[in-house]
């Protein structure tokens, strides 16, 4: 199945571009959500939960389903399977008493600690992936949207590399041919190995002091708590090095589901012609 991946950094716009392609019809599978969902102690996601921008160990605020059923479908991955895995690597420090994830406590684990960061990864990954896989092959439709906020991370340079990328202060939808992507960032990876089922990537990227705005609005986050993720994420510059398509999400909620209507019938395009 021809597959969008959808990327960004916390605030950017993700979720809320995805829901634009979800009221068009399109499958949205969000890797946060699967996250979560294997997290839970029992099947089912929790009530709480619409990841905060590509950290679902964040606190959240909505639920990020597109009505779908959460057990079953699309909706859902089969929960606690990778509790206890968590438990015996990061120990009780990262329970709660009630025998639930403690993600604030994990957050912080993994948060300075790179080596921690990628036990933690190694553990989540191949399982969503293997989510992902099993979600797309279950689809008909043209093509599918998988949101990953964090297809591309920095590998040991949490602070500082790849910062300040200037954009227009408008809505744009750019698309680079394939194979025209700018030269890799030497800090810059592609983490779990989502890169072979994707046709395309998009990038939602929008300037850092309208992140960190939209996130304080939504999550009543601090700014520096903001900043901290921010710097932990990869930089802007490193997340478009990696785009075939991009959405600069700086102007109204109205202009931005004009972008995704382009983008949409551009992917529909891709989708139906046939393979090079
Ligand atoms: P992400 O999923 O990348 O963290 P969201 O889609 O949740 O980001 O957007 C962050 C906040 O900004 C949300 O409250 C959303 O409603 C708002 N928002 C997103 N795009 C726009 C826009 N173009 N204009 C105004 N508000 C926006």
């Amino acid at each position: 199945m021809f597959t969008v991946g959808l990327t960004g950094g916390i605030g950017s716009g993700k979720s809320t571009v995805a829901d634009c392609f979800a009221a068009l019809g399109v499958p949205v599978i969000d890797t946060d959500v699967i996250a979560r969902d294997l997290t839970a102690p029992a099947r089912g996601t929790p009530p709480d939960a619409r990841p905060a921008g590509g950290a679902w160990l964040l606190p959240t605020c909505r639920l990020y389903n597109h009505g779908l059923p959460l057990a079953g479908g699309l909706g859902a991955a089969p929960g606690g399977a990778v509790l206890e895995e968590i438990r015996a690597v990061f120990g009780e420090a990262v329970m709660q008493a009630d025998g639930t994830l403690d993600r604030a406590a994990l957050r912080r684990r993994v948060f300075s600690d790179s080596a921690a960061r990628r036990q933690l990864e190694a553990i989540l990954h191949p399982r969503i992936r293997q989510v992902v896989g099993d979600r797309l092959a279950m689809l008909t439709a043209p093509y599918a949207l998988v949101v990953i906020p964090l297809l591309v991370q920095r590998q040991d340079h949490p602070q500082g590399a790849g910062r300040g990328c200037k954009a227009d202060k408008s809505a744009t939808t750019t698309h680079r041919p394939k194979g025209e992507r700018l030269a890799a960032y030497p800090s810059r990876v592609e983490t779990g190995g989502y890169r072979d089922m994707l046709n395309r990537v998009l990038v939602v990227d929008c300037p850092e002091d309208v992140q960190i705005a939209r996130v304080m609005a939504r999550s009543g986050l601090e700014q520096d708590e903001i900043q901290a993720i921010l710097a932990a994420q990869a930089g802007r510059a490193e997340r478009l090095a990696v785009a075939d398509d991009i959405i600069v999400n700086t102007a109204t909620p109205e202009a931005l589901r004009a972008e995704v209507a382009a983008l949409h019938q551009r992917y529909l395009a891709l989708a139906a012609a046939p393979p090079p």
